[in-house]
């Protein structure tokens, strides 16, 4: 267990999207939940990912036993990725730099929370803050200095902003929803070799969403049987349209878009079957 006690602290977090510096967090691809797979299946190839966490306090590490599997003082959590992240630009981001679902209000909810992050507790989000500032946003210009009270989105361990907080708690509703599939595939991969690979590594796990569970993962997405089969047939299209187009190696989305492709010969032949006319 990580002890917040080793991190610096702050008392305020200040914060204000600088749009000018849109490809330092919108390149390639973003996370959702399972909430928001209707909103976003007809722009973005959506598969799964699993990460490492390590739990800071006994409050952090019952949340997260809640949300995915306990592997090697490690604790696997698994969301949906939305996008290619070989590429350099995200699919909603339009030719002005500026998120495209933003402007029609459906920005996904992690590209509202960052640089902070929903897997951590509310209260540790400055140590979450101060960490992605040397990492992934070190060229973030969203970070604010000033002395006043401007651009104070997190305080004494809240958000101040409700928007903020509220897509917080959205993605660990999220989180939480999702977690009874994340914990039966990692039971189904736990042994395979491209697992051990990535609990020794760094990094994300990206895999296809296992066929056996895309109808109860749809259904608890809210998908009819008719939406079933249209997310089936646009990501199909989706994922060649990337495969194609962009020439980028991406063995994920291949998978997946093989995976897709099988399905749907397997239905076409069992129509057939039922009307041989
Ligand atoms: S890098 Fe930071 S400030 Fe720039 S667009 Fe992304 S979140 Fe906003
Ligand atoms: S969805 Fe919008 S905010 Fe999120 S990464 Fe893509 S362009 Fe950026």
């Amino acid at each position: 267990m990580l002890d917040s006690l080793d991190y610096e602290r702050l008392d305020r977090c200040k914060f204000s999207c600088e749009k000018i510096c849109s490809l330092v967090c919108c390149n390639g691809a973003t996370v959702i939940t399972i909430d928001e797979i209707k909103d976003f299946y007809k722009i973005f190839p959506i598969y799964i990912g699993f990460r490492k966490y390590s739990s800071m306090n006994r409050e952090h590490r019952s949340f997260l036993k809640n949300i995915g599997g306990e592997l090697d003082d490690y604790f696997i959590i698994g969301d949906f990725i939305a996008g290619n992240r070989f590429k350099n630009y995200c699919l909603a981001l339009d030719t002005d730099n500026l998120c495209r679902l933003q402007k029609e209000g459906k920005k996904p909810l992690q590209c509202q929370v960052v640089p902070f992050c929903a897997v951590f507790p509310e209260n540790m989000q400055d140590i979450v803050f101060l960490q992605q500032r040397q990492l992934r946003f070190s060229k973030c210009q969203g970070y604010k200095e000033s002395n006043g009270l401007d651009y104070v989105v997190w305080q004494d361990g809240f958000f101040t902003e409700s928007s903020l907080r509220d897509a917080f708690y959205n993605f660990q509703k999220g989180l939480s929803k999702q977690s009874k599939f994340m914990k039966e595939i990692l039971l189904s991969i736990y042994k395979e070799d491209f697992f051990k690979d990535f609990m020794e590594g760094e990094g994300i796990l990206e895999m296809p969403i296992p066929i056996a569970m895309l109808f109860p993962i749809l259904y608890e997405a809210g998908f009819s049987e008719e939406g079933s089969l249209d997310f089936i047939l646009t990501q199909t299209r989706i994922c060649q349209r990337e495969l194609n187009e962009n020439n980028l190696e991406n063995t994920v989305i291949e998978d997946w878009f093989n995976e897709l492709l099988e399905l749907l010969n397997s239905y076409v032949k069992f129509i057939k079957s039922q009307n041989p006319l």
